[in-house]
């Protein structure tokens, strides 16, 4: 079999699968791409606006899309899953949902990240008060808010973050990552559509660490007056229509109090139960938590002929996912070449 013939199965078409697609496409390998939705694009598709340069996120999906459709190479599936896997020496025997057997010679498994259930902090009135987000929710938010009047827009808007990260007693350990980025995002996007509304972020820890990242977030709060209180809310209680957050600031050693129309939690995100049920199909190493895990040396290889990319292996920022979406690709290609 020549190279070329060799078959790549590629298991979520956000960004970073697709950007595994278009780079094996485009070294000529057949590759089909598989997406459990309607659409490719993923978690961009339900985003406002993005950081660390305010691009456009649906043009960005856009044009990789475009990429995807015009490579003769990549074959698309949508509302396609996998049903089984039979492992063979150097292949996979993969049955998908619509009954349709394939063999690929290697996998990708490109399914995100899922997210922890905001319902758990209790005292903050996600499920039960109104007006209780979480931040992918409040994307959706801002979308529609863009149509209502001045006076219908919130007055105050609080974000809250590590909800579920960096907690060891309610949540997960670790710190997700991106969320102190998205959250700035959100709040000068708020800002943005109107000046007026007061957004205060409480936190923990501001980590800002990577290219432009620093700059993104002294932005929102020096030119768009975004204010950070350093302090996590103890509760939220509904006050005359308004959600009553009581806090101390760490920083200055006084109580606060703010009186929101809108709360927005930065929830945890976690591995997904797709992608933990797909890591056992593919005999795919995954961390303490459920992440899709390294082979020492092999930074995207998780198992024999099974690679990865994006948030399935660790919460990740779009162009990340996108690296390494490129890299799984290439440690396929290397993979080919040796065989
Ligand atoms: C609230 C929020 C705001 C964000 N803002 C920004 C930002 O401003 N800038 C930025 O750079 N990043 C941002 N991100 C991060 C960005 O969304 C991710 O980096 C990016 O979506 C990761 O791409 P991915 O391909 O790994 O995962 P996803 O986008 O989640 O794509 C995974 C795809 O796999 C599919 N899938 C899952 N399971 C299966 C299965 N079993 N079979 C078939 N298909 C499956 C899913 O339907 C999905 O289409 C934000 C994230 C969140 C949550
Ligand atoms: S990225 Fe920021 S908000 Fe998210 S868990 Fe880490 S410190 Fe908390």
């Amino acid at each position: 079999m020549s190279n070329r013939e060799k078959k790549v199965l590629i298991i979520g078409g956000g960004l970073a699968g697709m950007e595994a697609a278009i780079k094996l496409g485009g070294a000529g390998y057949q590759t089909v791409l598989i997406e459990k939705e309607d659409h490719l694009g993923g978690i961009m598709n339900q985003l406002y606006g993005s950081f660390p340069r305010w691009d456009n996120p649906q043009k960005i999906v856009e044009e990789k899309v475009k990429m995807v459709e015009e490579n003769p190479h990549i074959q698309v599936k949508l509302n396609t899953t996998i049903k089984s896997v039979q492992k063979k020496d150097k292949s996979f025997v993969v049955e998908l949902s619509d009954q349709e057997k394939i063999e690929f010679d290697a996998v990708i498994l490109a399914t995100g990240f899922g997210f922890y259930d905001a319902a758990e902090y209790g005292e903050y009135g996600y499920g039960s008060f109104d007006n209780v987000y979480t931040a992918l929710e409040f994307e959706g938010k801002l979308k529609e808010m863009e149509s209502w009047d001045k006076k219908d827009l919130p007055q105050v808007v609080a974000f809250f973050k590590c909800v579920g990260s960096r907690d060891r007693s309610k949540g997960y350990p670790y710190c997700s990552k991106i969320c102190c980025m998205f959250t700035a995002k959100e709040a000068g996007l708020m800002k943005d559509l109107n000046p007026d509304t007061k957004c205060f972020v409480f936190y923990m820890d501001y980590r800002a660490a990577g290219k432009e990242y620093e700059e993104f977030a002294r932005s929102v709060i020096e030119d768009k007056h975004v204010r950070y209180v350093r302090g996590r809310p103890a509760k939220v209680l509904p006050d005359n229509g308004k959600l009553m957050i009581r806090a101390e600031d760490t920083l200055m050693g006084v109580p606060v109090e703010v009186a929101a129309d809108m709360i927005v939690l930065a929830n945890a995100m976690v591995p997904s139960e797709s992608t933990k049920e797909l890591a056992r199909m593919f005999e795919a190493k995954t961390d303490k938590y459920g992440f899709i895990d390294y082979i020492p040396g092999h930074p995207t290889q998780s198992g024999d002929r099974v690679f990865f990319a994006g948030g399935c292996g660790f919460p990740v920022e779009s162009l990340g996912a996108q690296y390494q979406g490129a890299a799984a690709a290439a440690e396929v290609i290397a993979l080919f070449n040796q065989d």
